[in-house]
This record gives structure tokens, sequence and C-alpha cells, in this order.
């Protein structure tokens, strides 16, 4: 499986803002954004008058890094959005959101969106109780994710979900801990995920 291995915390760097790619990690004086906020390289420090073009593909690069998704890839989700009926920037979010790995890190199985690609590829997880090692499985609404019963003590599982605990869950999904089980009640539309995004300049990207 192909994966993004450049480094993490240069990646919020460049984009100007912390894409809370290492978990817990972000949230203590570690993280490389608070101590050095500016675009890594020689000239990181000098101001940059982004031009259009830039400014569009500075939010696709931004989406396609907090999904953790390849290039090739985030432009065949682009693809499917926009033959898609709706909005294809709504319709883009709604397809990177139903990926397993997504929902997985979602309901705080892991602490980021790589530590739950890595359960899914080494199947500890059960879609419909059925086993999936496919991050890029598309969930529907209505699926229930699981824990498989032999990866319930995995201690990295158990201390996220303990800290997911504490901070809630979202409002579309509904999640059992105890049963370390969730089922996604409804796709979330893109204005409730919150995201330092905006799907236009997305869309403007790819419509060059
Ligand atoms: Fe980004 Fe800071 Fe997390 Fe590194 S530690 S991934 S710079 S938010």
């Amino acid at each position: 499986m192909a994966r993004d291995t450049s480094p993490v915390c240069k990646q919020c760097r460049r984009e100007g803002l912390k894409l809370f790619l290492k978990g817990d990690r972000c949230l203590t004086d570690k993280c490389s954004f608070d101590r050095r906020p500016y675009a890594p390289g020689q000239h990181g420090q000098k101001r940059t008058k982004f031009s259009e073009y830039a400014r569009h593909l500075r939010e696709k690069q931004k989406a396609r890094r907090i999904y953790g998704i390849l290039e090739k890839q985030f432009a065949l989700y682009f693809e499917a959005a926009d033959a898609a009926k709706g909005i294809t920037g709504n319709n883009l979010f709604n397809l990177l959101e139903r990926r397993l790995d997504n929902v997985v890190f979602r309901m705080g199985f892991a602490n980021t969106r790589k530590g739950s690609r890595q359960l899914v590829s080494h199947s500890h997880i059960l879609v419909n109780g059925k086993k999936v090692n496919r991050p890029s499985y598309l969930i529907k609404a209505g699926d229930e994710i699981a824990i498989r019963e032999k990866s319930k003590k995995v201690s990295s599982i158990v201390a996220s979900l303990e800290a997911k605990g504490r901070q809630g869950w979202d409002s579309w999904l509904e999640v059992d801990a105890k049963k370390m089980a969730g089922v996604i009640k409804e796709i979330p539309a893109f204005t409730d995920l919150q995201l330092p995004v905006e799907p236009q300049l997305i869309v403007e990207f790819y419509s060059r």
C-alpha cells in the first residue's frame, strides 16, 4: 500500500496551520508548528504573496494531508465527486469521511488517521461483523464498525478510546466504548466537519 512518508510536522508548517496529524503530541509544547510557525526551508520565513493558483493548490494539499491521501487517489475522489449529483465540494468530503480509516479515527479507536489506517490494514477492524482490511473501504450510514475480539486488549486502542470518551464523539456517530463498537448514524454534511478547508477552492483547482 503506497503511503505518504514526508515528515508530518513539515506538512503543518507548509500549510500554515496545525493539521493535528500526530495525535496527543499536537497538544503539547513539542508541536513543531507552535515552535516554528512558518514554512520549512531556507526561505520559509519570507513573507510570500500567494497567486490564485497557489491558493487553490494549498487548499487541495491541506485537505489531502488532513485525510492522508496520495495525489492520484485524491484526484480520483474528486472525479467521483464531480460525476455525482449535488455540490462537488460537499460530495468530495462526503467520500473522504466515508473512508473506513477516517471512521475508525473519528470513533476514537486510534488517535490519528495514520494510526487508524494501520489498525485497518492489520485486520483489527470488523465492518458489520466481517473483517475488512482496506482503509479506503467506503462506509454507509448504518454500518457497524467494531474492534475484533482478539484485538480488544491492544493498549493503544484502549488508551485512544478512553481519551476520545473524555472528549466526546461527533453527533453523527454512536459509539459503545465498552463493546468497542460503533455505528455511523448518518454521513455528515461538510458544515458539520468544521475543517479549516474551503471546498470551492479545491473545485477551482481541478477546474483549471
Ligand atoms: Fe502538526 Fe504540531 Fe501535530 Fe506536528 S505536532 S502534526 S506540527 S499539529
